[in-house]
């Protein structure tokens, strides 16, 4: 049997759609335990949208116009505005952290001599990216505030390979799972000390594990 298309997959979920194209809330699923953040009795989901005719393009999909052809022309070592804050560096890639979130950390790890996607990857870069996953997990877990950390790859918007670490708070247990972001969304922001306090500790965790630089603005007093 060959792998199924797009329009059979569709098909599938079209098939079972109710009034005004709506699937109904799987109540029996992750809806109905106790780590999702909504009330099922409250929730409706969204009508089901067509087929889209094709993916479209994201931000960088031509690496002559993503970010990163502009550290190929530029200075050794110099970065693009938007890493300028990073949290730590080596000479192949970049982490950085969001100071304006409402997660103990929120880092975002980036190559940034080699343009790739997560499928596109040189095998000498996916071999440190893996050590590199281990390091920064290790020392997001070492955070007190932090009860474990998760892993995400989306990629939905920009084509640069770019992976995100999410510490999920110390014994809260609500915010276990995959639940995590859509609780984020509704929580109150850490403040922007404490966060960058958090991202310091990271670093240098980091930085002693695997080498490295950290961040001008990650260096503790
Ligand atoms: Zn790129």
């Amino acid at each position: 049997m060959l792998p199924e298309s797009p329009e059979a997959y569709y098909a599938r979920i079209a098939s079972h759609l109710g009034p005004e194209g709506r699937l109904a809330v799987a109540v029996e699923e992750m809806p109905g335990w106790d780590i999702y953040p909504y009330e099922v009795e409250s929730l409706r989901l969204k009508p089901l949208l067509p087929l889209a005719g094709s993916e479209p393009p994201r931000r960088g999909e031509d690496p002559a116009e993503c970010w990163c052809a502009s550290v190929a022309e530029g200075p050794a070592n110099a970065l693009p505005e938007h890493l300028e804050g990073f949290v730590w560096r080596n000479e192949r890639w970049v982490l950085t952290a969001d100071l304006a979130q409402s997660l103990p950390v929120f880092l975002t790890l980036v190559p940034v001599a080699t343009h790739c996607d997560l499928p596109t990857a040189p095998p000498d870069l996916a071999a440190e990216m893996g050590q590199l996953i281990v390091a920064i997990s290790a020392a997001v877990e070492a955070l007190p505030s932090v009860g474990r950390v998760q892993l995400a790859k989306w990629g939905d918007g920009g084509a640069h390979l770019h992976l995100a670490f999410l510490g999920r708070p110390a014994r809260v247990l609500q915010f276990r799972g995959s639940p995590l972001l859509d609780w984020a969304e509704n929580l109150p922001d850490v403040p922007e000390d404490v966060l960058s306090a958090n991202a310091t500790f990271v670093a240098e965790h980091l930085a002693a594990a695997v080498g490295g630089e950290v961040g001008p603005e990650h260096v503790a007093s």
